[in-house]
């Protein structure tokens, strides 16, 4: 498994048909993203805690918990994980859309898989934000995403598909601090079983790049931010 066949983010899909879980792994898989799959809707909360997938595509009907409820819980949460339901009826529609538990899309069974794609695709494009293409600036970087270009202190710098990514996530919601397991899933798509010490490498691999101008704070016990340092 490598960053780029993964670089659109970890998915997590629930569904409790190995047939139809399969076809939705494949196409998922095919199309960039990192997948891994739950049955029940116990494991999947547990999954979604633990894993921090980019996005949740969620059957209704499933053994233990429903998807609905899943949702609802997660929300009760303030776990705000995009979520595209996938339902078998009409009257589960009626339910997802009733209960304003936040779903994000839904699917209709028997869905076509280059559609679920789509969906999925556009759920993280509107969560993740419409201006994630502007560029912006942090400190004395500023990354031009729609050109993949990155200055520092008015130097243009050469960074690897990766480093790019990682730096462009940090930077688009300056401030806030991301565990390495956050980042794992949403740039690399990996499952943090993979391990975190790849995100430590590649923040190195960064501050080495951008020298005094580079705007990744460290928070010690939990991760990295983006921020003006100066
Ligand atoms: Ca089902």
């Amino acid at each position: 498994m490598s960053a780029e066949q993964n670089a659109r983010g970890l998915v997590l899909v629930v569904e409790d048909e190995p047939a139809i879980a399969d076809v939705i792994r494949l196409n998922l898989t095919k199309a960039g993203y990192g997948v891994q799959t739950e049955a029940d809707g116990l494991r999947a909360l547990a999954a979604i805690r633990n894993l921090r997938p980019a996005a949740v595509v969620l059957d209704v009907g499933l053994p233990g918990l429903d998807g609905v409820e899943v949702c609802r819980r997660l929300r009760a949460d303030e776990d705000w994980t995009p979520v595209l339901f996938v339902t078998a009826r009409d009257d589960e529609v009626d339910r997802i859309l009733g209960l304003e538990i936040g779903a994000d899309d839904y699917v209709t069974k028997p869905f076509s898989p280059r559609e679920l794609v789509a969906r999925v695709t556009g759920v993280l494009r509107r969560t993740r934000g419409p201006a994630a293409e502007e560029p912006r600036t942090v400190g004395a970087v500023t990354l031009d995403a729609a050109r993949r270009r990155v200055v520092a202190e008015g130097i243009e710098v050469e960074l690897t598909a990766t480093e790019f990514d990682l730096l462009a996530y940090l930077m688009r919601r300056p401030g806030r601090v991301f565990t390495r397991e956050q980042l794992l899933s949403e740039v690399w798509g990996y499952a943090a079983v993979v391990g975190t010490r790849t995100v430590d490498v590649h923040v190195a691999q960064l501050r080495g790049k951008l020298g005094a101008a580079s705007p990744i704070r460290t928070v010690r016990g939990v991760g990295y931010a983006a921020e003006d340092v100066r």
